[in-house]
C-alpha cells in the first residue's frame, strides 16, 4: 500500500477510535506512544518514578517539609520520628510508605474547620486514589453526592470522569482524583476566594506527597487557582502549563461535558496530551 494511503488509513482508524470516546467504547494509548515505548524505552523517563519505592517519596516528603516550614500539621514523616524519639526530619531510616504519609497526612486535616463549611459539609472529601498516582485530576469541589459518600467525583460528572480515565486506557484506582475544596459549598456555589485560599495548602501538600508526573485540571475554577490567572477556559486550554514545576493540562470539567457535547472532542485532545506527558513520550 502507498505510504500516504497507509497514514490516511492509519488516521481514519485513530478518528474513528476517538469517537467512541467517553462512551464506553475502548480507547487505546496512541498507536505512536505504543509503537514508540516499544521500539525504544528509553523514551520514557521522569525525575520521579511514580512507581519508585516509597521510600524516595517519604525522603522527597521530608526534604520539603525542612525547606518549606508552613503553618499545615507536622508531616507524616515527622510524625513517624518523632513517636520513636527523633527529631523531625533527623529519621536514619526512611520509613516504607504504601500511602501512609498521605493518609496520615488525610486524618490531620478531616476534622478542618477553617472556613465555614467546616459546619456544613457532611463529609469531608479528601481525594481517592493511588498514592503514587503518575496522573493527578484536580476538580472544583465535593457536590451533593460526593458529600454523601466522601469520596471526589462519584455523581455523573464522576461516572464520565471514570469513562475519560477508561478511554485512556487507564483504570481510576490507577490515578489519584481530588478537588481544590475538601468541603461542599451549600447548593454548589461557587467557591469563595478565602474557602480557596484555606483550603489551597492541602492540595498543595498532596501534590507534593504524590509527586504525580501530570496534572490535569478540570475546569476553570481548578485552572485558575493552581496557575494564578483569570484566563477563560478557552484561553488555558491547548497551551504547555506547569504547577510547581509539574506539567498541568487545562481541561473542561466533565459537568461542563454533559452540558456542552461539542466540547467532548477538544477534551480528549487534553486528555491525550496528558496521556503522552504521563508516558513521557512525544508524539
Ligand atoms: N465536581 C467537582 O468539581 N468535584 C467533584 O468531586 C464532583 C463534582
Amino acid at each position: 500500500m502507498e505510504k500516504s494511503n497507509e497514514d490516511a488509513l492509519s488516521e481514519a482508524r485513530r478518528y474513528l477510535t476517538d469517537l467512541m470516546v467517553f462512551e464506553g467504547a475502548k480507547f487505546v494509548v496512541p498507536i505512536e506512544v505504543k509503537a514508540e515505548k516499544a521500539s525504544s524505552p528509553q523514551a520514557v523517563e521522569s525525575t520521579v518514578d511514580p512507581m519508585a519505592p516509597a521510600e524516595e517519596v517519604v525522603a522527597l516528603v521530608g526534604e520539603e517539609a525542612d525547606a518549606d516550614a508552613t503553618d499545615l500539621p507536622m508531616p507524616a514523616t515527622a510524625i513517624v520520628a518523632a513517636a520513636d524519639g527523633q527529631a523531625p526530619g533527623q529519621a536514619e531510616e526512611p520509613i516504607a510508605d504504601d500511602g501512609n504519609a498521605l493518609d496520615i497526612f488525610r486524618q490531620q486535616i478531616c476534622d478542618c474547620s477553617k472556613c465555614s463549611l467546616g459546619s456544613t459539609r457532611q463529609n469531608f472529601v479528601f481525594g481517592a486514589g493511588n498514592p503514587a498516582a503518575g496522573i493527578m485530576f484536580v476538580g472544583e469541589a465535593p457536590g451533593a453526592d460526593e458529600d454523601r459518600q466522601g469520596e471526589p467525583f462519584v455523581g455523573a460528572a464522576g461516572q464520565l470522569l471514570n469513562k475519560i480515565i477508561s478511554a485512556m486506557d487507564l483504570r481510576r484506582e490507577d490515578v489519584y482524583i481530588c478537588n481544590i475544596l475538601k468541603c461542599r459549598p451549600p447548593n454548589n456555589r461557587d467557591p469563595q476566594p478565602d474557602e480557596i485560599e484555606q483550603c489551597e495548602p492541602y492540595l498543595k501538600r498532596q501534590i507534593e506527597l504524590i509527586q504525580p508526573k501530570v496534572i490535569c485540571t478540570l475546569g476553570r475554577f481548578a485552572a485558575q487557582t493552581l496557575l494564578r490567572s483569570s484566563d477563560s477556559m478557552g484561553h488555558m486550554r491547548g497551551q504547555s502549563h506547569q504547577y510547581e514545576g509539574i506539567p498541568l493540562v487545562a481541561t473542561y470539567h466533565p459537568a461542563a461535558l454533559l452540558r456542552n457535547a461539542e466540547w467532548k472532542r477538544p477534551t480528549w485532545e487534553d486528555m491525550k496530551r496528558v496521556r503522552q506527558i504521563y508516558d513521557g513520550v512525544e508524539l
